[in-house]
This record gives structure tokens, sequence and C-alpha cells, in this order.
């Protein structure tokens, strides 16, 4: 049975949600094994490289009221995470963004907690584009507003990403009591109404079925413009409300990216390093991922925390762990050093 799910898979047909529902409920560990090689026998097929993208964290002073009962980004959630308020100036923005383009990762990601109707991406999407090459990814949640969808595409934000988390409803209700899960959708829908590239992911092991998965994985499909889904395990902050709930296994999180890459077989599948653990990220990539995130180079100019947990990836030890496994980053040609260009403000 499972062999001929794997099978049309691999013939590049589309697999039915019960198929995709057998393949979550198989526990063989060689149909397990199984799976994981043809989720990374379709990335291989139809990419050669494994794309990089690293992080700015715009501010965690967010005004979701209550909390997000998971989150330790938002300040005053764990002593964990940032705790203490930020918001980022333009100028440290510029700085980071130039020390990742520096370093030759490909892309950034400006991410930032909610509160400002998308403003404080659009100020990040200008300084990006406008003082580097790097490819750009906006994650601000549904902090978004029809105008300033339309301001990131006039700066050419590449994606914009509006993570669903779960569409469990009760689920999302009980973890988000501050958010609706209709304004993910509707930004979700600005995103793709707009043209843009959208990223939309999953977070597990929050007490969701499988059932929930695969209906979550079919409901994307319907988004003509999704190019990328992340796949975030679930770790607990201390001092939050799941402070108890147990980690997402990693065989879990490697389970859910292969079988996203079953029914998504041309798409970026990215997995976070602070979710996974920088010291997990080649199982990501033996289950299928395509896409490493939160990867910080040498020399970065602001404090990390990852999101999902503290810890993230380096970037030169993400590249090392790539090439072990023989594959291909995708690293920008090093820039010869130039005099630096001046910020662009308003
Ligand atoms: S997860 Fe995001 S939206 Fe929820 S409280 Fe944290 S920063 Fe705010």
């Amino acid at each position: 049975m499972i062999n001929k799910i794997i099978k049309r898979a691999l013939n590049e047909q589309d697999l039915k949600k019960d198929e995709v529902l057998d393949l979550f409920k198989t526990r063989s560990y060689e149909n397990i094994l199984k799976i994981f090689e043809a989720a990374s026998e379709l990335r291989d097929s139809n990419n050669k490289s494994i794309k990089l993208t690293s992080t700015v964290h715009l501010t965690n002073v967010c005004k979701i009221t209550p909390k997000c009962k998971y989150c330790g980004f938002a300040a005053k959630t764990s002593s964990e995470g940032y705790y203490y308020s930020f918001s980022k100036t333009e100028d440290e923005i510029l700085m980071a963004a130039q020390s990742v383009k520096k370093a030759g990762i490909p892309r950034i990601s400006c991410s930032g907690a909610h509160g400002y109707n998308g403003q404080h991406a659009v100020q990040a999407a200008k300084i990006v584009k406008e003082n580097t090459n790097l490819e750009l990814l906006i994650n601000v949640g549904s902090d978004l507003t029809k105008e300033s969808v339309k301001q990131l595409t006039e700066y050419n934000t590449d994606t914009v990403c509006c993570n669903l988390e779960t569409i469990n409803l009760k689920l999302f209700n009980e973890l988000k009591p501050g958010e609706k899960l209709k304004d993910r959708l509707m930004t979700c829908k600005m995103v793709e109404d707009e043209g843009i590239e959208l990223s939309s992911g999953l977070l597990i092991g929050i007490g969701e079925s499988y059932q929930d998965r695969v209906n979550h994985l079919f409901f994307l499909k319907e988004f003509h413009t999704l190019g990328e889904v992340p796949i975030m395990g679930f770790n607990p902050y201390m001092e939050t409300p799941m402070e108890n709930h147990p980690p997402c296994s990693l065989i879990e999180q490697m389970k859910t990216i292969a079988i996203t890459r079953l029914v998504f077989q041309d798409m970026r599948i990215t997995v976070p390093t602070p979710t996974i653990g920088p010291e997990n990220v080649k199982f990501s990539l033996m289950a299928g991922a395509d896409n490493v995130a939160t990867v910080i180079p040498d020399h970065y100019p602001l404090d990390v925390k990852g999101v999902g947990s503290s810890t993230y990836g380096n970037f030169k030890e993400v590249v090392k762990t790539i090439r072990e496994l023989g594959l291909n980053p995708e690293i920008n040609e090093i820039p010869c050093p130039v005099k630096e260009v001046g910020i662009t403000k308003t």
C-alpha cells in the first residue's frame, strides 16, 4: 500500500487525501525510511541546490492580547526569548542585511510582531531592496493591510509569509486566543490577490491530529501563488502557558517534511533552524527540505534569539552539513570590499 503511494508520488502524480493520511499513519521504520528516500529523490530531481535564508527581527513589541500560548518571542513572554522590548532602527536593519549579503547568504526574512498595519514590514522591505540584492521574505503574520501588501510589491518583495499554524479552528482559538484564523486566511488571500509568492506553514506537535495536518496541506494547495511551506516543530518556552507541553519529536518533524515533499513536489520546503534544532539540520535535509532558515553569519551585528526556540543555525556550520550530505548550498558570490553605500531614507 505505502509502496504504491510512494510510487505515485515519484511519478509526480497528485496524491489523494486518504493516501497522505496513510503515509502519516505508517509506523513501520522501513516504510518511514522509504518515505524519506522518496522525498529526497523528488527534491533532488527538481532542485539542484539548498536555499539558505537568514533573518532580521524587526520588533518583539506585540499588540496581540492575550499572547499566543506558545510564544516566547514577544516581549515579557519568556526569559529564554528576547524578553526585553526592542524595535530595530533603520540603521540596525541595514547593518544586519549587509552582513547577510557579505556572507553570501542569498535570502533574508524580515519578521516582526503585530500592531503596525504592516508599516514595519514596508520599512524593512525598502531598506533591504534599496540597499542589497538579497531575496526578501516578509513575515509579520496577519499584521498587513491591502495597502501595505501593495507597498511590499512596489519594493519588489519576493515572498510574504503568513503561517496559519493549524487550520483546526478549535485548536487555533485555544492556542492563539488573541488572533482569529480568518484574519490569517484573509492575509494569505491578499498576498495571493497581489500576485506575490505566498509562504504559509504548519506548526506541528501542538495537539493537532494527522487528519488536521492532511487537511491543512490540501487547504494550502488552493492558494495559487503558494511557493513555500515551512514545517515548524513545537518547542516549549519556559514561563509560557505551554511550558509543560512536550516538544515535537524529530521523527514527526522529518515525517511531516517528507510527506509535504510528496504532496508538493516542486515547492520550497523550509525548516527553520530554531524549531528543528541547529544540530538536526541534516535530518531535515534527509527528509527532503530545500530551504534552511534562520541561518546567521559570523559577525552578524545584532543579538538573535530564534523564533520557536532561542537557538539558531550558524551559517558556516549549516553549509558544512549541507555539503557533507553531498548537497549544494546556494551561496552568492561574496562581493569585493567596496565603500559601503549609505542607507536610503524616506
Ligand atoms: S506568536 Fe506572534 S502574534 Fe502571537 S503573541 Fe507572539 S509575536 Fe504576537
